[in-house]
């Protein structure tokens, strides 16, 4: 995050008040829609688990179920219209969300070996119309606790 400018040239309103969010080390918008939904509906969950593999944002022990709530860029959202490689220093950009994208699906094969059910949640999909949506479509997964996929 050298250059500033660059990256305002590149991302739109709400990417960069993500981005900001993520170096003041403050809850991103996203993390805060999900958590005060789930919360609202009487989930209780423990956040940033840092001994967990790739320190997932929510955490609820009693259904065994992780989630991570993705930044379109930062995690490299493929075919998302919030996903755009920056076009200047393109390539240390390339290399760096691949390897975040690596590390994502690391973490998840991780967590799953360990016997946890592992959702991503993106921030697109808490945008917009469809967002009561997924959110509805979120917590039926935490509480169902049956092994489907939520990615
Ligand atoms: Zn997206």
């Amino acid at each position: 995050m050298k250059n500033r400018n660059e990256m305002t040239d590149v991302h739109d309103k709400f990417t960069r008040s993500y981005n900001m969010s993520r170096i003041k080390g403050s809850d991103t918008k996203p993390e805060l829609t999900v958590r005060r939904f789930l919360y609202a509906k009487g989930l209780r969950y423990r956040l940033n688990v840092k001994k967990l593999p790739g320190t997932p944002d929510l955490v609820f022990a009693r259904y065994k179920a992780v989630v991570f709530v993705h930044g379109c860029f930062w995690h490299a959202h493929k075919g998302c219209r919030y996903f755009k490689l920056p076009v200047t220093r393109r390539d240390w950009w390339k290399e760096k969300l691949e390897g975040t994208k690596k590390r994502d699906q690391e973490a998840i094969e991780e967590l799953q070996r360990l016997g946890w059910r592992v959702a991503v949640i993106w921030e697109c999909q808490l945008k917009g119309k469809q967002k009561g949506e997924h959110l509805t479509r979120l917590y039926q997964w935490v509480k169902n606790q049956k092994n489907e996929k939520f990615l």
